[in-house]
């Protein structure tokens, strides 16, 4: 049977997902600084950078990185945010799918999981 967290370890999980929460944040808003510096070096420069030449193709690149790292940034930061948010109700340490008892030692390396070894292995 499904067993609950108890409520220190509980309390050390959602510490470190505050944890999470305030790291990604920090890297969010450093990466929107970033992109928007690169917009204004775009857009200051005499002519548009033509993806053709080494420099335009390469602040192209530049901002896709940018990009990416951004969106997955993002995606952490809500599944953090979805994890506190569990904490709170009380379905965390639950495997979405089957309702098991996610493992602790799974959940020390991902706090922010939503599925046990299994369901997740199906997933993907
Ligand atoms: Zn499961």
């Amino acid at each position: 049977m499904a067993r609950a967290l108890a409520a220190s370890t509980l309390k050390r999980f959602r510490k470190m997902l505050e944890d999470e929460q305030t790291r990604l944040t920090d890297v969010i808003r450093e990466i929107e600084d970033e992109q928007e510096e690169l917009r204004l070096t775009e857009t200051s420069s005499e002519r548009s950078p033509d993806p053709n030449t080494a420099e335009g193709g390469s602040l192209a690149f530049e901002i896709e990185k940018e990009l990416s790292l951004h969106q997955n940034a993002k995606d952490l930061l809500s599944q953090a945010e979805d994890a506190l948010q569990r904490i709170g109700d009380g379905s965390y340490g639950f495997c979405a799918e089957c309702r098991t008892a996610i493992p602790v030692a799974r959940l020390e390396a991902l706090p922010h999981t939503r599925w046990c070894v299994t369901c997740s292995a199906a997933r993907y």
